[in-house]
């Protein structure tokens, strides 16, 4: 194996494969090897929550096929990285080897929030973050008739919905009192509660899994804050990420929540770089949405080649459809009412702008799929106030 590459990435998430594409862009030549933990061709994460009802063969969703990769010069390695050495710019593989660097990209993503909960269950418990965990979870509840979905984001959401559609009894623990908090108002997480109880989904609202014990009949016994307790054949715990730091950590690069990057996504080293959910911008912000991923990815791959582009701190929107309903976020205030906003509520449809300046500047919606794209270039742009009322008008 040729030990030295100009470009190291790793990990073949999309912020990995984007950054060989912006390597490509800026160099047609310079060798690039992409180190994939995974044990599938890299594939679009989003649609894995999104397609377990149908079900899907192993090499779903990829986001090239093979010949890209091949056309590009670009080469995967399907193993993990064990450790990186800064000082001889190396990398160590967990399959044996070691491989020198020219550039380096970080993009290892995130892991899910292990669940803190007392019991001899734990290990019962199933998170769900890539291909293989969607494999496992199909294969685990194939015949259970019992789930419990820990956390009420959007993984949680989308997750307990498929399991109610594949026939199982759902409920739903969550830690606020509304769902998807993060990025709803009040108003959309009210109808969405009412949209998954009124489909059969048990939601138990500000509530925390405390402990998992194994029965004698195989079921698990879940212990919910301090008057709840539920026998279910799984638990499935979603209650969010971290990112991925612990190669950056060891390898001594400066970390926090996540690795931390300037605005050209370089890390404290000068020839490595970190993109997508596992690095932290300057405003100590750190992603964990797929299209500021996919942005990040293209920035740190021109940057390692070269360039010299500032990543901008636009937001990025977040779509979810459960049951035939169609919710919209993008930008959400953090405070409630915000100063200059406009809500608007026509027979299905829901929409909520937030302004700056008489500047669109985020905006939430229901049920509105027809103008989505649109929705999204008015904040992108942030068009005026008397445009935004024009164009959503009725
Ligand atoms: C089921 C699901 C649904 C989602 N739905 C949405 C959605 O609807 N909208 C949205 O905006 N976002 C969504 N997200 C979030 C979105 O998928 C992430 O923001 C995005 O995937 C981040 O991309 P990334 O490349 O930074 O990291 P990741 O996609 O996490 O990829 C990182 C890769 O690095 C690999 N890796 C880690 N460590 C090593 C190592 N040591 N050696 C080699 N490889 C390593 C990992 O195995 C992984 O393959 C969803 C996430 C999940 C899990």
């Amino acid at each position: 194996m040729n030990s030295f590459y100009e470009y190291i990435v790793i990990g073949a998430g999309i912020a990995g494969i984007k950054a060989a594409e912006g390597i490509r862009m800026v160099d047609a030549d310079g060798e690039i090897v992409i180190i994939n933990g995974e044990d599938r061709m890299p594939y679009k994460r989003t649609q894995l929550s999104k397609h377990l009802v149908k079900g899907f063969e192993k090499e779903a969703f990829m986001l090239h096929p093979q010949e890209w990769y091949e056309k590009n010069n670009i080469r995967i390695i399907h193993t993990k990285v064990k450790s990186v050495s800064l000082i001889h710019k190396s990398l160590t593989l967990f399959a044996a080897g070691q491989l020198q660097w020219g550039k380096l990209i970080l993009a290892t993503g995130s892991s899910p929030i292990p669940l803190m909960v007392k019991g001899n269950g734990k290990n019962e418990i199933l998170y769900f973050r890539n291909a293989a965990d969607a494999d496992a979870l199909l294969d685990r509840t194939s015949g259970l008739q019992k789930v419990i979905v820990a956390g009420g984001g959007v993984l949680g959401v989308e997750l307990a919905a498929a399991m109610n559609q594949l026939g199982k009894t759902v409920s739903l623990v969550h830690n606020d009192p509304f769902l998807m908090n993060r990025h709803f108002d009040e108003f959309q997480s009210d109808h969405l509660y009412h949209l998954m109880s009124s489909n059969g989904i048990q939601l138990l609202m500000h509530e925390r899994v405390k402990s998992v014990s194994k029965t004698g009949s195989g079921k698990l016994l879940v212990e919910i804050g301090e008057m709840i307790q539920l026998l279910t054949d799984q638990l499935i715990a979603a209650r969010g990420v971290y990112p991925a730091i612990e190669l950056a950590r060891q390898a001594g690069l400066d970390t926090q929540t996540g690795i931390l990057v300037n605005q050209m996504l370089q890390t404290s080293h000068p020839d490595v770089y970190a993109a997508g959910d596992v690095a932290q911008h300057a405003d100590k912000f750190v992603s964990g949405l797929w299209h500021d991923a996919e942005n990040q990815g293209l920035i740190a791959g021109q940057n390692a080649a070269g360039r010299q582009i500032k990543r901008s701190a636009r937001a990025y929107r977040l779509k979810l459809e459960v049951f035939g309903q169609f919710y919209f976020s993008f930008n959400k205030p953090a405070v409630l009412p915000s100063k200059d906003e406009i809500i608007r509520e026509t027979n299905r449809m829901y929409h909520r702008f937030f302004f700056c300046n008489d500047k669109l500047v985020g905006a939430l919606m229901l049920n509105d799929r027809e103008r989505a794209k649109m929705l999204e270039k008015a904040v992108v742009e942030a068009w005026e106030k008397e445009k935004v009322m024009q164009s959503f008008a009725g």
